[in-house]
């Protein structure tokens, strides 16, 4: 089949799945698979009161596919499109539990995409550094409860502005006050990432409740330019955005009430405001149509790294497990709509 690079290429879109091995629970309640996989790039999903369902994606990652083999596949095409000057995103999709900051950060011994992308980055640049001298800038921000937060500043701002900068050379979309942290190696990128954790406003026995209801994006913006200042104007700078998403299980509303049923309905809202726009972006039919960024916060925030002149790759993470067959379904379906 064509690789990852040259369907990017081709539609500016990489939708890729990856399904986990099966968790603790998941054996404790013996629950069946209900996953099986088609050749390179089908995913079949077994459901006993139903018929199958049969999906065909760029790229599956079946429970045995490795680190950096979901590295090699997603992000590494994108990045190469990234320090050729353009936008890009990385999304991780899924219910809560289905692997997605797993896929995005990884675990001990088991580095993700983040902190192997950014070994490579700075391999690159390193590389690449007798010609031009490139910068990088980091910034860490969650969006909860449609509010974003910026995690890298001193103190978290209550709920910052996103603004549009369209002069020549400007900067675009962009929050208004958001700190930038410049980079110089992958490990003061992980720093950063792992100092903005420990300011998310929670206890740490919150912690998952609070990541399966925000998302969480780190945005490193890379200038390359012959001096040193990342604002200058012979400035080429492209943004790569990685978002580990907020669950895409229903929220429960029952029993909810007042905040947490507003919560719960936001957070639906911009997972399907992001599929609309990613939908809108991939539709066949082209010219004229309306993509409807300013629908959430979040699709707002990516308007200029999502679509146009930019490059996406989304993972799907899903179980394979029966017990968890219906969000699994609509996850692939997500999926197949952004193809
Ligand atoms: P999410 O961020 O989607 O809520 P996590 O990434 O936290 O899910 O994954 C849930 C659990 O499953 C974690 O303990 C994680 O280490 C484990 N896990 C997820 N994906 C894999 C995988 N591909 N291989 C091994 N363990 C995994
Ligand atoms: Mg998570």
């Amino acid at each position: 089949g064509a690789s990852c690079l040259q369907v990017l290429e081709k539609r500016s879109v990489l939708v890729a799945v990856r399904a986990r091995p099966p968790n603790e629970r998941e054996k404790a309640a013996a629950s069946a698979e209900c996953l099986s996989f088609e050749a390179e790039t089908g995913i079949v999903l077994h459901r006993d009161e139903d018929r199958d369902h049969r999906f065909a994606f760029d790229c599956i990652m079946r429970q045995t596919t490795g680190q950096r083999e979901v590295y090699d596949r997603t992000a590494r095409p994108l990045l190469h499109k990234v320090l050729e000057g353009y936008n890009g995103c990385l999304f991780a999709y899924g219910q809560t539990g289905s692997g997605k900051t797993f896929t995005m950060q990884g675990a001990a011994g088991e580095e993700g995409i983040i902190p192997t992308l950014c070994t490579e980055l700075f391999r690159e640049i390193q590389e690449a550094a007798e010609q031009r001298h490139i910068t990088v800038v980091c910034s860490v921000l969650e969006i909860y409860n449609e509010k974003v937060k910026d995690l890298a500043a001193d103190a978290a701002g209550e709920d910052l502005a996103i603004r549009e900068d369209g002069s020549q050379g400007g900067r675009g979309i962009h929050v208004e006050g958001l700190k930038e942290i410049q980079v110089r190696s992958c490990e003061e990128v992980l720093d950063c990432i792992t100092k903005a954790q420990l300011k998310r406003s929670v206890g740490k026995t919150n912690m998952n409740e609070h990541s399966s209801r925000s998302h969480s994006v780190v945005t490193l913006r890379i200038g390359a330019c012959d001096c040193d200042d990342v604002d200058a104007a012979t400035l080429t700078v492209s943004k790569l955005h990685l978002i580990d998403l907020a669950g895409s299980e229903r929220q429960k509303t029952t029993g909810a009430s007042g905040d947490r049923l507003k919560e719960g309905a936001q957070i639906n809202l911009s997972l399907s405001a992001l599929g609309n726009v990613i939908n809108a972006l991939t539709e066949k039919s082209g010219g004229g149509r309306h993509v409807p960024y300013r629908d959430s916060k979040l699709t707002r925030l990516l308007q200029d790294s999502l679509g146009g002149n930019s490059y996406t790759a989304i993972i799907c993470n899903i179980s394979p497990a029966k017990i968890n067959a219906e969000e699994t379904l609509s996850s692939l379906r997500f999926a197949e709509r952004a193809k």
